[in-house]
């Protein structure tokens, strides 16, 4: 076999065999196929697509190329969950503690976030003291201990992902239904769940801008996970706006501490809520309860302080600080810098969330390369969604920097122009649009 009659089925279109499949994957893992022929062929699929077959021995090649975990230890069905991504997407810190507290025990292997999506490690590592690089080995005792462990994934989870994504990030072949959803069911076959519910976002904050290609993308990992024996589930979620009040690490868990104190906005809610009630269904753990009585359980517990209990466990035992009151401390507090005011009166009928993430990273929230230093400070905080009337002067957003952050002033002048051209305003409110779109399954 070789591959560059690989290349040449894929350009004329012809399905690959299992056995291509596997020695493309095989040579990319071992370094021995060169780049320049690897993105050749990724090219060819982005162009010429993969059929359900393809795309299912792609996932398990790709998921056995490293070393896969075993969860076998954790009392009850393995679960997990997984978001496409998007602007102020803080899900994961609230969801695994709600979950937690109706007996789901959880690990979490998350990626650090690179590009306007930040990544929930980062999030994680903004709480001063909290160790987000726990020793796989050790995940366990972590796990007897609260019912939950949250790590950086390690290199050698599939690890020929790692090398794909790479590549496809400076070749432009990263928006690709096969290629994303044989990257992200990959890395989530190999962590081991049985039961996977995908939060798979829609808008201009996410890889899916449409929500014809979010469902798109959700069936096909959909198809991959029941293939390979996973309990699938997936939500579509609105990500045409910035989730939440706001974007940025400190920030997002400062509001994280609020919506598990009963204090969250609606669109976090409403999507936790439903990814939880998936989760605990599937994990076996609604205990008689139909849907909507398990949706309300969960709304109280993020009221009544049994969520929040958990998360402070979890805090507590990877390492983190609590105040007197039972909120985090931080390594690096927001610093309000520039406020962002409307030019007109009106309504916001859109926040284009791809800007607003833009302008996230250029005040330090994000890294472009992997290399970068972020500023946990740093991010935005929104006093205006979608829907809501303003005068003119009034306050859109306020721009933030870490208190120690040496922010250049052009960059904070750039950041607010973007902020501002991400806001529309207009004379007619918007169409109303639901944070939960569709569930499928
Ligand atoms: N997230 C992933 O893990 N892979 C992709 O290809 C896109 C998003």
């Amino acid at each position: 076999m070789n591959m560059l009659e690989i290349i040449l089925d894929k350009r004329y279109g012809r399905s690959l065999s299992d056995e291509q499949i596997a020695f493309f994957v095989k040579g990319v893992t071992d370094g021995s196929i060169p780049d320049y022929q690897t993105s050749a062929l990724l090219m060819a699929i982005v162009l010429n697509g993969m059929d359900e077959r393809e795309m299912t021995t792609l996932t398990l090649e790709m998921a056995s190329s490293g070393k896969p975990n075993d969860l076998s230890y954790l009392d009850g069905i393995p679960v997990d969950k997984h978001s496409t991504g998007g602007v102020g997407d803080k899900i994961t810190p609230i969801l695994m503690p709600l979950i937690s507290s109706f007996g789901v025990q959880t690990v979490k292997l998350s990626g650090r976030g690179l590009g306007f999506t930040g990544g929930t490690v980062d999030k994680f590592a903004s709480i001063d003291g909290f160790n987000i690089e726990l020793p796989h080995t050790e995940l366990e005792k972590y796990v007897k201990e609260t019912g939950m462990a949250i790590s950086a994934q390690t290199p050698d989870l599939a690890p020929a992902d790692k090398i794909l994504y790479s590549l496809r990030d400076v070749t432009g072949t990263v928006d690709s239904i096969p290629l994303i959803a044989s990257s992200i069911m990959s890395k989530k076959l190999a962590g081991g769940a049985h039961a996977i519910v995908l939060d798979v976002t829609c808008g201009s904050g996410a890889f899916m801008k449409t929500e014809e290609r979010a469902r798109a993308l959700a069936e096909a990992m959909i198809k991959i996970g029941k293939s390979a024996g996973r309990d699938m589930c997936a939500v579509i979620t609105d990500m045409d706006q910035p989730l939440g009040r706001c974007c940025g690490n400190t920030l997002e868990m400062q509001e994280v501490y609020e919506t598990l104190t009963g204090k969250g906005s609606q669109d976090v809610i409403d999507i936790v809520t439903e990814l939880a009630v998936r989760l605990i269904q599937m994990a076996d753990k609604a205990d008689g309860m139909s849907e909507d009585e398990l949706r309300k359980e969960c709304v109280e517990r993020l009221i009544d302080g049994r969520a929040h209990l958990k998360y402070s466990e979890l805090i507590v035992s990877q390492g983190g600080r609590l105040d007197a009151i039972g909120s985090p401390i931080y390594r690096e507090y927001p610093f309000d810098a520039m406020h962002v005011t409307s030019p007109d009166e009106g309504y916001v009928r859109a926040i284009r969330a791809d800007l607003i993430g833009q302008a996230s990273m250029l005040l330090g929230a994000g890294r472009l390369a992997k290399t970068d230093e972020i500023d946990y400070g740093a991010g935005i905080c929104f006093y205006a969604k979608r829907g809501d009337k303003v005068r003119r002067g009034d306050v859109l957003c306020s721009l933030c920097h870490g208190e120690h952050a040496n922010l250049d002033e052009d960059r904070l002048y750039e950041a607010m122009d973007m902020a501002l051209e991400a806001y529309e305003i207009g004379p007619e409110p918007p169409e109303h649009r639901d944070s939960v779109i569709d569930v499928l399954s």
